[in-house]
């Protein structure tokens, strides 16, 4: 056989990831998933003396934030919306006779108030907004959560549900700006600390459409995001395992965040793709995690 083996089969094969038979969902080996809290541990430590205030939220959110979010309006193909059988008896013998004769049984499935979080940020703005004012030193928060977004592909580096580790700063434009610098900063000696070889430059978002277009190139000009790339699959096309994102008052101004003098909060967040991470330390150090560097290893594990 001359067909070459690709990352994703080798990853089949050891059983890291488990195929499902669906492109860009898969399960996970409790070696994958040691080496992902690991990892958390090692963003925990450089995070702790900051004093964030840790939340997590399940993988979906309140479909009503979710839509005044405007996520619709710049990534409809990504988004993913929960559906549920909502009828009665009769509707239910429909339903079954359906499925039986391999009709398509999803048409009659109702919008549920549940929307799949699209990243790990979404909720967090509309329930912080809800408390009133932030307190005069701004917000600082510490969230991961399993994020979906339908980008089905072959790359085991673009999953269709995957998680997104994240923290999140409100306040001044200078303090969420200089927490963006810090989090740069500390992405890159944390990556060169496991032995990952890294490269931050200026990206955009995949906005939709015609319109999407000028939205990304302001998006570049104005150096909104930055992307820590690292190789997975490829040495030259790398892979972005981190943002850096900043909001300006965009959401400040949608969803009434407000500073203690009463002036709009500026937010800016930054994200761990942690598949991604895990990806990249496999493909850089090997699929057996007991034969990476003692360096690495006692980085992770101590
Ligand atoms: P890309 O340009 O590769 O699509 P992105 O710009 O869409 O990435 P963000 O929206 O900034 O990514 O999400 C934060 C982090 O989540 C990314 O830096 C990446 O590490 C991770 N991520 C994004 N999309 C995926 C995906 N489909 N599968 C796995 N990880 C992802
Ligand atoms: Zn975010
Ligand atoms: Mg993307």
């Amino acid at each position: 056989m001359d067909m070459q083996v690709s990352f994703l089969d080798r990853l089949f094969e050891s059983g890291l990831l488990i195929e499902t038979g669906v492109d860009g969902l898969y399960g996970r080996s409790g070696q994958f998933e040691d080496v992902i809290a690991a990892f958390e541990r090692l963003i925990d430590r450089y995070g702790a003396a900051d004093g964030a205030e840790a939340i997590r939220f399940p993988p979906g959110m309140n479909r009503a934030y979710f839509e005044k979010s405007g996520y619709m309006k710049s990534f409809p193909q990504l988004a993913g919306t929960v559906h549920s059988f909502c009828g009665n008896d009769h509707d239910h013998l429909g339903l079954l006779q359906c499925m039986e004769e391999g009709k398509d049984w999803t048409t009659e499935q109702k919008a549920t108030d549940i929307a799949l979080t699209p990243a790990a940020c979404y909720p967090l703005y509309p329930t912080i907004a809800k408390r009133g004012p932030l307190p005069a030193k701004g917000g600082l928060f510490d969230l991961q959560s399993y994020c979906f977004r339908h980008e089905p592909s072959k790359d085991p580096a673009r999953q269709q549900l995957f998680r997104m580790r994240e923290y999140v700063c409100m306040g001044t434009e200078a303090d969420v700006t200089a927490f963006r610098q810090t989090w740069m900063d500390r992405g890159v000696e944390m990556m060169k600390s496991v032995g990952l070889d890294v490269e931050i430059d200026v990206a955009n978002d995949p906005f939709f459409g015609r319109a999407g277009r000028l939205l990304a190139n302001n998006q570049r000009d104005q150096n909104l995001k930055f992307e820590l790339l690292i190789p997975v699959t490829s040495q030259t096309n790398k892979t972005a395992c981190m943002s850096f994102n900043y909001h300006q008052d965009a959401f400040g101004t949608k969803w009434g965040l407000s500073l203690a003098d009463g002036s709009v909060a500026h937010t800016a967040c930054v994200g761990w793709g942690l598949e991604r991470i895990a990806l990249a330390l496999f493909a850089k150090h090997g699929l057996d995690v007991n034969i990476w560097p003692e360096n690495v290893r006692r980085t992770l594990w101590g």
